[in-house]
């Protein structure tokens, strides 16, 4: 990279100068990454965010004071060097300025550094949470680093590639009334309205459809969100999402709009081209996958066994509602004490199986299940025909409740994929979700959910089976999911007051809560509400899978940790009862 600096401390950076530079006067600047001290000559690294550029001070050609003074930086210290660019009698190939050194005659210290708690290289000594406390040196290393410069070339795509079509990146206030996505608020005390409180938002998304009542058409902005979830592991309290919203639109248009934008993410960051994505409606992804968001770059799809495994004295799958199984590919090579652990694997409470039946498929076209007892042959070659088993391979078979199983059988798809390496973070393959149900039962509260949020429509004709078959409702409601996650969700929005208000009750919202919650929103629909839709990214994880990884927290500049604390400021923490009485709050912790 050329950059071209007129300041005054630096006329290069650590990563431009080349052999055609020999000669050359320079000036640079950064941080001492290494002392190489032979006595009477002197190496010293030089970093900054560019690069590393050798400089060298010697008993022959360096005066006897600046070597001296060479001699006694240490590691972190922030200098200043003019001097000659030289090549180098030894050349290192493995960094861009490999071919020469800088020959200094002029040393200047401009800050001086304590010892840093772990090495500042690509390769650490330093563990993760150490590391997360002094984020500051960990972003001196390429790693961390690099991933910030990755984010930020995501990023600028996703302003260019929108703008270009049209959309208007306008800002939404952080200080907000409550907007239901699911989790609960964080909220912000008022001090000058006394006992009231902001939330920040859990997303942009009524305001996203009041910038369309505006006339705005076309909507984005790359916006942190807040959830105040429980914690899952990779999981982040603030979030950073590409947000989006369309007027006049059908759900066609949306999925093509952002289809777009994800093929030009994919073009640009990965030079990977990819066709038209497939589409598979939520009912189909479930049956097939048992998930949502299924991996589809491998197959291991499910085969549904209740027609070849209920016909025995097999009580197990005769008493269960599903029976389903998947082809493990050369699975047959697993030992006895392999296919135990795994039965183990997914007996573990997070999976909560409660076993595992297995069919090994011999390369003689012969089959050996450890429910011989009960099944011939030909059962078996009727599983290995309906998970689509080769000889080789391996079936594994889970029974019980529906939903339960589907959601067992995914996980175990999931972690065998892994096992066999057939999760290539080189490939992607990406997923329109579509048709999701408008709502989901949900045990604890004994009610119905939006399944994506109280302001997606329903199927057109499907409103009055709100009534009679809640569960059934479809919704005009999407995801897109690459490699096993879901990058982005959105739907074509309810756009006038009486179905909205329809929702609200059928959500168990009398008129007042919905009233006082969402009267805003309700009033606006009243003066002429154009049809609209949108989705949002989760701009996160999807820099982190197209950059090949899945931890999102490595693509965030100051992330939290698992527990949601910033272990390098010091947060959450108290504050202290003067803080509190001026917002008219009182603390009231229970021992
Ligand atoms: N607000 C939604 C979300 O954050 C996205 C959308 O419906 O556009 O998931």
């Amino acid at each position: 990279m050329q950059h071209n600096f007129h300041d005054m401390y630096r006329s290069h950076n650590c990563g431009e100068l080349r052999s055609s530079h020999i000669n050359n006067t320079v000036t640079l600047a950064g941080w001492v990454q290494k002392v190489r001290d032979k006595g009477f000559v002197v190496w010293i690294d030089l970093r900054d965010r560019y690069g590393i550029t050798q400089l060298i001070f010697d008993e022959e050609r360096t005066s006897k004071s600046i070597l001296e003074q060479a001699q006694k930086l240490g590691r972190e210290f922030v200098i200043q060097v003019e001097g000659t660019v030289i090549e180098r009698a030894s050349k290192n190939p493995n960094i861009e300025t490999g071919d020469i050194e800088i020959l200094v005659s002029k040393l200047t210290v401009l800050n001086e550094a304590i010892l840093p708690p772990f090495t500042i290289e690509n390769q650490t000594d330093g563990g993760a949470e150490l590391r997360m406390k002094y984020r500051y040196l960990d972003i001196r290393r390429d790693p961390v680093k690099n991933n910030l410069i990755f984010r930020h070339k995501v990023a600028q795509e996703v302003r260019n590639y929108l703008s270009k079509q049209g959309f208007i990146e306008v800002e939404t206030p952080y200080l907000i009334k409550s907007t239901p996505e699911g989790a609960r608020d964080f909220v912000v005390p008022s001090r000058m309205n006394p006992g009231q409180f902001y939330a920040l938002p859990q997303s942009p998304q009524t305001f996203k459809q009041l910038l369309m009542v505006g006339g705005m058409d076309k909507y984005f902005q790359i916006v942190k969100c807040f959830r105040d979830e429980d914690l899952r592991a990779d999981r982040q309290p603030e979030f950073t999402q590409i947000d989006c919203e369309m007027a006049f639109v059908e759900q066609e248009d949306v999925l093509n709009a952002f289809e777009g934008l994800t093929r030009h993410l994919l073009k640009v960051i990965n030079d990977v081209t990819v066709d038209k994505f497939p589409r598979m409606t939520f009912d189909e992804a479930i049956k097939r996958y048992g998930n949502d968001k299924p991996d589809i770059r491998f197959g291991m799809e499910f085969g549904e066994l209740n027609a070849v495994s209920q016909h025995k004295d097999f009580n197990v799958f005769n008493s269960a509602e599903l029976v389903v199984g998947i082809a493990v590919p050369g699975g047959n090579s697993f030992t006895r004490k392999e296919i135990d652990k795994l039965t183990d694997w997914i007996k573990r409470p997070q999976i909560g199986a409660l076993g595992m039946v297995y069919c090994r498929c011999n390369e003689d076209g012969t089959f050996k299940s450890s429910v011989d007892k009960f099944y011939d042959q030909e059962d078996l070659s009727k599983w290995a025909e309906l998970t689509g088993a080769n000889k080789g391979d391996l079936i594994c078979v889970l029974s019980g409740d529906t939903n339960k199983v589907r959601s067992q059988l995914s996980a175990l798809r999931m972690e065998l994929a892994d096992r066999l390496g057939l999760r290539d973070p080189k490939v992607f393959a990406p997923l329109w979700v579509i048709d999701f149900p408008l709502l989901e039962w949900d045990e604890e509260t004994e009610r119905y959910h939006a399944m994506h949020h109280p302001f997606t429509s329903p199927k057109p004709g499907q409103l009055e089976m709100l009534d009679t078959d809640p569960g059934s409702v479809k919704a005009n409601a999407y995801d897109l999911v690459l490699n096993g996650n879901e990058i982005g969700g959105g739907s074509i929005r309810i756009h006038d007051k009486e179905t909205q208000s329809l929702m609200f009750d059928h959500l168990g919202f009398t008129k007042e809560e919905a009233k006082a919650q969402f009267g805003f929103l309700m009033n606006a629909f009243e003066y002429g509400a154009p049809p609209h839709g949108g989705i949002a990214f989760g701009l996160d994880r999807l820099v982190a899978i197209l950059g090949g990884q899945e931890t999102i927290r490595d693509f965030i500049a100051f992330p939290k940790n698992n527990s949601g604390r910033d272990v390098m400021i010091d947060a959450p923490s108290p504050v202290d009862n003067e803080q509190l009485s001026e917002l008219s709050l009182k603390l009231n912790l229970k021992a």
